[in-house]
């Protein structure tokens, strides 16, 4: 049975391989496979290291939280957690645009305005930029976007609605569990419906400690990627402390995290549009 699984495995056909994650053909027309490594990089890959298990609790985290934002009618890629190390996505375009929702003053944005650390701002705020390694993902504004069709107005103002909406959605399951979430990173796809043609916007990638600021609510301890970035360390134990107070922590007994379908309504922008 293993050797089968095995060779299962090496037949799999590999979309791409990024610094964290591999992605491979999934079973059904339209769908991939997300394998999670255990990898960790920093500073566009200037920093790098091996964390073991550190893949398996990135899985488990993001299943849950994509789980749980479909069941409020978040539209995702997430279809389901397949192993401890995969889950399959519906195959999506991705935006070369990340958002970034801020609610408190943290890393690059507390270091651009000279605001301290931990400062709540006024409202959330939410900044755009380029996915790009090599350029360092620089912040872009809206006018740049348009001019080079990043991504259309229509899209741009959906991927800015449901960022706010994950945001009220993510403080909430955050806060039961006394962590106070101070920022985040989203990425977000187009699925095309290839029978009506239409085109939808799905939230894409993962949403884990890797791309997200959490910080205890009481000490301020941080439980994110940064314990990695600032060399801190209990990288591993920050994140399964994570884990532990969404209670998916340890063996899941084969119970696996299976998304409700969600579809957004069509965006109406034509496909040669983008
Ligand atoms: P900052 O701009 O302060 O470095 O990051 C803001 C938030 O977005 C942090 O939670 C950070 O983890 C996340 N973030 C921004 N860019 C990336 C990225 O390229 N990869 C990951 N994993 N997270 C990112």
């Amino acid at each position: 049975m293993l050797a089968k699984k095995a060779t299962r495995m090496a037949n799999r056909k590999k979309i791409k391989e990024g610094k964290t994650k591999v992605l491979y053909r999934g079973p059904e027309p339209g769908t991939l496979i997300q394998y999670f490594k255990d990898d960790i990089t920093a500073f566009n890959n200037l920093k790098k290291d091996k964390i073991e298990g550190r893949g398996i609790l990135n899985n488990r985290i993001s299943a849950h939280i994509m789980t749980k934002l479909s069941e409020c009618n978040v539209p995702t890629h997430f279809i389901k957690r397949i192993n401890m190390r995969e889950q399959l996505v519906h195959e999506v375009d991705i935006i070369p645009v990340e958002v970034i929702v801020r609610n408190i003053a943290a890393g690059s944005f507390a270091k651009r305005y000279g605001i301290e650390e931990g400062t709540k701002l006024p409202r959330t705020i939410i900044e755009y930029c380029l996915k790009s390694d090599e350029l360092s993902d620089p912040v872009l504004s809206e006018d740049y976007i348009f001019s080079y069709d990043l991504a259309h107005p229509i899209e741009l103002d959906e991927m800015y609605q449901q960022a706010l909406r994950i945001n009220d959605l993510l403080t909430g399951m955050f806060l039961m569990i006394n962590i106070k979430l101070v920022d985040f990173k989203l990425e977000f796809g187009r699925m095309y419906n290839e029978v009506t043609g239409d085109l939808h916007l799905l939230l894409a990638d993962e949403i884990s400690p890797d791309g997200s600021r959490l910080w205890d609510i009481t000490s301020d301890e941080k439980l994110d990627k940064d314990r990695f970035r600032r060399d801190l360390g209990g990288i591993e134990h920050a994140y399964q402390e994570v884990a532990r107070r969404l209670g998916i922590l340890g063996d899941d007994n084969g119970k696996v995290e299976v998304a409700k379908p969600v579809m957004n309504k069509p965006l109406h922008i034509r496909k040669v549009n983008i």
